[in-house]
């Protein structure tokens, strides 16, 4: 054979493992191509952290080897961290119109458009972006148009299913495009497939939209005389399209609560996407002026999020709607994993207010936007990739997609269940794991940009032990305590409570402190680690609890 191929490297950044901060770099020619930068939300476990980035060490580093980053679709987990790694660096953003309008609307907050340029890309459209030629298909999924990208590189046809679902009858009748990738299969073969992992583990088909759309009408219709509220999630276009069409159909006139369910209406309106009146929709203030039986408000909050409109509402704390038993609130939406206590309690909230409450657990008022075990062999099927890797997913939903891609032919060997921070080499010689690069997680609270392990570690302790100050006198001069120890406690024991137990462990410390000034400790750092310890052994002799023990040494 002739001399070998250049080798593709695949860095993956993030969304191998979690569900969230989607991010895989590509190498070729020594260029490198993003696709999807996305953020992910914190766990309840996460305490005070607002955003989970991907690490973008690899990407500082190599920042002037970035010749762009390809949007699949306008979902957070795919695109919300570009406007933080656009503080650091520049690069172009490809993508659909609403891919790119839904991105902008971050980007421009961070007042960082200027660090981009924004490139429209149609259904279908082959483009150079440096030196990787990339096709943009069209998939089905719970935002409009979203994209699978194909990478015809110099090692074959490279496909990412983006995020996307097998949906017959969407609401604009933009099917995932199954002929082309056919057609791909059949001519030149697909070297490699990445593919969304979400829903592997579900049996069946996922169900149409329209479906959906059906159930809204009829839970609307029977809704005559009260006031509805609905909520779902604001990149939805689709969903909200249906509830308008079906409030409208019912004679109402709808209002967004929220600001980005008003700004996504907006954009769907300016992009034509949504085929509903103009008239038909008023604006938030308009409602108390109505009658509320002609009145559908959409809004956002069907996650549960404590700051939502919804979770307001359910405490009774929003400016323009306060609930009563007039209300029926439809939940368009199914808790996602991680997200079901705070789902839980809001509903709560909304019955208690005395609203009536329509959620999914109930009648089927929402379908998934990803392709559940099914429809992956459907699409394995067609595509009938040599080599296979599971993406987006957490680990679990990866190895049940990793199955499914078995069962549909790819030999085990090549079927390559990667991680966050793994490097895969496809070459001539098959696709192999090539080594690591940074993937930790990056945490942002508030302006902060990263608070980093020790933080979060620190937080950890401090919530589910709390902390135990130490504070210790000592007399240079004569070597002896002169004040303390005195113990100050938040999250241990109630100290009004604990006198004798916060006497006995002053104590225990004084004797340590004091035996190690007699053994000739004079270092400040020294006699702190000392406090540090005695204070430690009391605190896990007596209760078992291992609390934050901050010592503080003076001398005098
Ligand atoms: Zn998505
Ligand atoms: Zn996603």
């Amino acid at each position: 054979m002739s001399n070998p191929r250049p080798s593709v490297r695949f860095y993956f950044l993030g969304g191998l493992g979690e569900i969230g901060r989607n991010c895989l770099v590509v190498e070729q020619n020594n260029e490198l191509l993003l696709i999807d930068c996305g953020l992910m939300f914190p766990s309840p476990d996460m305490h005070g952290i607002d955003l989970v980035l991907p690490d973008f060490t690899f990407l500082r580093e190599n920042a002037d080897r970035i010749v762009g980053c390809v949007a699949t679709h306008g979902h957070e987990d795919h695109v919300g961290a570009l406007q933080f790694l656009l503080r650091e660096m520049s690069f172009p953003i490809y993508g659909s119109e609403v891919t790119l309008g839904l991105a902008a609307h971050r980007i421009e907050e961070a007042g960082l458009l200027n660090r981009t340029s924004l490139i429209t890309v149609a259904d279908g459209e082959r483009r150079l972006i440096g030196s990787f030629e990339v096709e943009f298909l069209p998939v089905t999924h719970s935002v409009p148009h979203a994209h699978a990208i194909v990478l015809h590189t110099s090692q074959g046809v490279v496909v990412h299913s983006g995020d996307f679902k097998i949906d017959l009858t969407p609401v604009d009748d933009r099917r995932t495009d199954l002929a082309r990738l056919g057609a791909i299969a059949s001519n030149n073969g697909v070297r490699l497939l990445l593919a969304d992992s979400t829903n592997a583990e579900e049996r069946g088909h996922a169900p149409s939209e329209r479906e959906v759309g059906a159930v809204l009408r009829q839970v609307i219709a029977e809704q005559r005389g009260r006031r509805i509220i609905t909520a779902s999630f604001a990149s939805h276009i689709h969903r909200a399209q249906q509830l308008i069409e079906a409030a409208v159909d019912n004679g109402r006139v709808v209002a967004t609560l929220g600001r980005s369910m008003q700004k996504n209406v907006r954009l769907a309106l300016d992009l034509g996407l949504m085929n509903v009146p103009r008239s038909s929709i008023i604006d938030i203030d308009e409602v108390a002026d109505r009658d509320p039986a002609d009145v559908l408000i959409l809004a956002t909050g069907s996650q549960g999020e404590p700051m939502s409109v919804l979770a307001l509402l359910a405490r009774g704390d929003n400016k323009w709607v306060k609930l009563g038993d007039n209300d029926t609130v439809i939940l368009s939406s199914t808790p996602i994993p991680g997200n079901e206590m705070n789902v839980s309690r809001v509903i709560d909230g909304l019955l208690r207010a005395g609203a009536r409450v329509v959620h999914s657990g109930i009648a089927d008022v929402h379908a998934t936007g990803h392709a559940q075990a099914e429809d992956l062999k459907t699409y394995l099927s067609i595509v009938q990739p040599e080599w296979y890797v599971p993406i987006h997913g957490e680990y679990r939903h990866l190895v049940a997609n990793a199955e499914l891609g078995v069962t549909m032919g790819v030999p085990r060997r090549q079927v390559l269940v990667a991680s966050d921070g793994d490097v895969l080499e496809l070459s001539d010689d098959g696709l192999d794991f090539a080594g690591r690069v940074p993937a930790a997680h990056l945490y942002v609270d508030g302006i902060v940009g990263d608070v980093g392990q020790g933080v979060l570690r620190d937080r950890r302790v401090l919530a589910e032990e709390g902390v135990v100050v130490v504070i210790v006198t000592v007399d240079e001069a004569t070597n002896e305590v002169l004040t303390g120890p005195e113990i100050i406690t938040r999250g241990w024991v109630y100290a009004p409570e604990a006198d004798d137990l916060l006497d006995e462990a002053c104590e225990y410390v004084a004797q340590a402190v004091e035996r190690a000034l007699r053994e000739g400790t004079r270092d400040i750092e020294t006699l702190e680690r000392e406090v540090r310890r005695a204070a430690g052994r009391f605190v896990n002799d007596r209760t078992k609890r291992r609390p934050m023990i901050v010592p503080v040494v003076m001398s005098a």
